[in-house]
């Protein structure tokens, strides 16, 4: 029989990749709780609507990249009508408004973690599904939370340990500026539409800012396409000028890249993304985000401002393997180890162990001590607490498997001596 393997776009996370996965999403989960943010959680699967309406029709997640998925006995509409979440704002922002969130006290601050799903062409960095840690600020037009959550996005990187890491920002206006914007860029392209490709073709059709976006773009035609900060309304050149120089206050890297309008249509304004210096261009960004502000109403609320990130978990731990950043590591790891069958000892002792916060493995046969001992350090254990006749008194034997070094202490000061 053919043997069965993870499907293609996905990938299994062993436990030693796990190791900084783990990492990564503690300091996210620092992070939120350091910057006030709420946690929400919403289904892996809506309706396709509320993508194609959130996203835009012209967004390459609805155009090409929707997961379309159908109950067990799914029919053909079942399956046209759902798909897997391949962002989670147009689900956070549903769920806001079918609880009627907007009646709390705002701004809203939000939170969540996990796995999205684009069907594309899988390839390095590119999965079907990854994980993202994504933030939202609901009921906030900024300008200083465009720059806080750009700044909490860079620290984030920081403090994984990544280095180089930084903001490409633009503005792309909004409803009153955008339209204008996008006639100058038609009227730009269209004399040399022989030398778009097929995507930009589409795209100057239907949503010209994304032909910026397009990758295979000529240089020439790019940098000599007009620019959205040139066609500004006075609102929205007001509201750029105060986050970028917000973002000098704080110190925050960031370059103004007049070719980001990033992929999705129900963007204004503040648009940002996270590159490490001199990657740029190699389609891996390590996190994007912005300013939604149409969004809400769009999907059937009152007019709210929205903003908000979603930095990709897959590739920051990429990118942390690729600069040798090392993950601090866990506490020490103790084995207990014992004579026989003192199974009953070895649970109860284990169990001292981890009431003082020690990550403890008891050996569950009734092998010979030295077996034990061995595969307690092939486990990856510091030290073994030996339990023997000592224990009526309340002491084990503490045995250092990298110096071999023993001593009898009492089973109350190991957690004080393993530490250190
Ligand atoms: P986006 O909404 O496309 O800007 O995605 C936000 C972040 O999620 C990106 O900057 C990536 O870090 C990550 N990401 C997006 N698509 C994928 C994918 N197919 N595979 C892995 N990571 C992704």
């Amino acid at each position: 029989m053919p043997q069965i393997t993870a499907p293609r776009g996905t990938r299994d996370l062993l436990p030693e990749e796990a190791v900084a996965f783990s990492h990564v999403e503690s300091v996210s989960r620092d992070l939120a709780r350091r910057y006030a943010f709420e946690r929400i959680e919403i289904p892996l699967f809506e309706r396709v609507e509320l993508f194609a309406r959130g996203l835009g029709e012209s967004s390459d997640a609805v155009e090409k990249e929707m997961f379309r998925v159908g109950g067990a006995r799914g029919s053909d509409e079942e399956r046209a009508e759902w798909a897997l979440r391949p962002e989670p704002t147009a689900g956070i922002v549903r769920a806001f408004i079918e609880h009627g969130m907007h009646v709390r006290p705002g701004p809203l601050r939000l939170t969540t973690t996990g796995p999205m799903f684009r069907y594309d062409r899988p390839q390095a960095g590119r999965y079907r599904q990854f994980s993202q840690w994504d933030v939202e600020v609901l009921g906030d037009p900024g300008p200083a939370v465009d720059a806080e959550l750009i700044e909490l996005a860079h620290r984030f990187y920081a403090e994984v340990g990544l280095s180089g890491v930084v903001a490409h920002v633009n503005s792309i206006g909004d409803a009153a500026c955008r339209p204008p914007y996008r006639e100058a860029l038609v009227d730009h392209f269209r004399p040399h539409v022989e030398r778009l490709g097929e995507d930009a073709r589409r795209r100057l059709e239907v949503n010209p800012l994304r032909v910026l976006d397009d990758k295979a773009l000529d240089p020439d035609l790019a940098a000599s396409a007009p620019r959205s900060v040139d066609h500004l309304c006075e609102p929205c050149r007001e509201h750029f000028a105060a986050v970028l120089a917000l973002l000098d206050a704080v110190g925050a890297r960031y370059e103004v890249d007049h070719r980001l309008v990033r992929g999705l249509d129900y963007y204004t304004r503040t648009a940002f993304e996270f590159v490490i210096a001199g990657r740029e261009g190699q389609q891996q960004a390590l996190g994007g985000g912005g300013r939604y502000d149409g969004l809400v109403e769009v999907l059937g609320g009152r007019p709210t401002a929205g903003i908000g990130f979603g930095i990709g978990l897959d590739r920051t731990v990429l990118a942390m393997d690729e600069q040798g950043v090392t993950v601090p590591p866990a506490g020490p790891l103790v084995a207990v180890v014992g004579f026989g069958d003192d199974h009953a000892d070895r649970l109860r002792v284990a169990a001292t162990l981890r009431d003082a916060g020690l990550a403890v493995r008891p050996d569950g046969t009734s092998r010979k001590l030295g077996k034990q001992l061995e595969s307690a350090a092939k486990a990856g254990a510091g030290w073994a607490v030996i339990i023997g006749e000592e224990l009526a008194r309340g002491e084990v034997g503490l045995k250092d498997l990298a110096t071999g070094g023993q001593r009898t202490i009492g089973v109350d000061e190991v957690a004080t001596a393993v530490r250190g």
